[in-house]
Parts: structure tokens; C-alpha cells; sequence
């Protein structure tokens, strides 16, 4: 009877945690600003990283009935390991910030500075499918400039993690205040979430915004200026 009654709770538990699971994925909630890492993430090095996820996604590839001897497949699994730690998650290891150097702003350009359409590609930390996009970063000067190269790889360093379009467009314009120390930054995310588009709802059309204003793009006159410049 006891046992019956376990039994039946861990089934319902378990039927409960698979809703939350779907749910949870589905409605794209996310957690926290900061990717949520443990704080031993980075005590192996990348070399240990990529030797065991090959061994794992091979599993996951054999588990399925893949067979690992066929000549196309059976290097999936190093290349997905590569894949993972040396680019499109690279961006969760603080050793490959991108080293930002100011330059002192000599025009005296005090007007905002926009770049449109710099080109994105993330993952969704609910599917680890990808987010594919366009970001556009504004900033007004403080008396530092910062070369235009290196909007594109804060963008990318974010962007090349597990991601929630919300905390990327965060993540991306504080590290943008925190260098070019001002709040004058605008970051506007417009993407395609493939768990969207390939699965789930199957929506092929419907593209994600996301915006964070701070400091002078605050006033909806200097915000409009540059929504104009984006559009
Ligand atoms: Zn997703």
C-alpha cells in the first residue's frame, strides 16, 4: 500500500516536473541577468571540456542508433565538443572578453553614435537550438570612443553563450556603460528563435525585439533619434 503510494507521488512528481520542463522552455522564461554558471565552471580547462563532451554526445548519438562507425559520422562528436567550447559558448569564459581599449573622443563628436545591423547568432538556453539576428548598439560619447570592431565583439562575446534574448540585451549594454563609462547606451535585439520557428509552435515569421535604453536614450527624443537611425 506504502509502496503503491510512493509509487504513484514520484509518478506525479515526475509528470509535474516534465510540465514545468515543457512550460518552463516553451514560455522562454528566463532566471537571472547573469548566466547562471556554477562556481567551479571553469576549473577544468578546455582541452579536459571538449574530451568529455565528445564522450557524451557520442553517447547521445549511439543511444539514438547512430551508427558512430559510418565515416560521416563517427567525427560528430569531437567536432560538436570543439564546436561548443572554442565557438558558439566561448563567450562563457571570462579569458575570452574581448580587451577593449578607449581612445580619447579628439573630434569632440558629442552626438550619438550608431551601428545598425551588427550580425548575431546565439543559442536558446531552453533547447540549444539558435537565435538568429541583427543587434544594434548606440552610445554617446563620455569622452572616450571605442573602435567600432569592438561593439561587434562585446556583441559577439555575450551572444556566444547559452542565451535569453532578455538577459543578452542586458548583458550587452551594461558591459557597454561599465567601458565606455556612461549610461548614454541603447541596445536594441531584433532575432528568429529557431525552438520557435523548427519546433514547438513552428512560427517561421514572427521575430523577438528586446531594447534596454539607459541615461540619455531615456528621453523619448534622443530614444526616437535612434530608433529612427535603426529602422
Ligand atoms: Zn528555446
Amino acid at each position: 500500500m506504502k509502496l503503491k503510494e510512493t509509487m504513484l507521488n514520484t509518478q506525479l512528481n515526475n509528470t509535474v516536473e516534465n510540465l514545468l520542463i515543457d512550460a518552463i522552455g516553451d514560455e522562454h522564461v528566463g532566471t537571472s541577468y547573469d548566466t547562471p554558471l556554477r562556481e567551479d565552471a571553469f576549473d577544468l580547462d578546455d582541452e579536459t571540456k571538449i574530451e568529455m563532451i565528445e564522450k557524451h554526445f557520442k553517447s547521445i548519438m549511439d543511444i539514438m542508433g547512430l551508427d558512430l562507425t559510418d565515416d560521416s559520422l563517427k567525427g560528430t562528436p569531437k567536432r560538436v565538443a570543439k564546436m561548443y567550447i572554442n565557438e558558439i559558448f566561448s563567450g562563457l569564459n571570462p579569458a575570452n572578453k574581448p580587451d577593449i581599449k578607449l581612445f580619447d573622443n579628439k573630434y569632440q563628436y558629442n552626438q550619438m553614435l550608431v551601428e545598425k545591423n551588427i550580425t548575431l547568432f546565439s543559442n536558446c538556453e531552453h533547447h540549444f537550438v539558435p537565435i538568429i539576428g541583427k543587434a544594434h548598439v548606440a552610445y554617446i560619447s563620455s569622452g572616450k570612443v571605442i573602435g567600432l570592431s569592438k561593439l561587434n565583439r562585446i556583441v559577439q562575446y555575450y551572444a556566444q553563450r547559452p542565451q535569453v534574448q532578455e538577459r543578452l540585451n542586458i548583458q550587452i549594454a551594461n558591459e557597454l556603460k561599465r567601458v565606455l563609462e556612461t549610461e548614454d547606451v541603447a541596445v536594441v535585439i531584433d532575432a528568429s528563435h529557431l525552438c520557435v520557428s523548427s519546433r514547438g509552435i513552428k512560427d517561421t515569421q514572427s521575430s523577438t525585439i528586446t531594447a534596454e535604453y539607459g541615461g540619455a536614450f531615456l528621453n523619448p527624443d534622443v530614444r526616437n533619434e535612434f530608433l529612427k537611425h535603426i529602422s
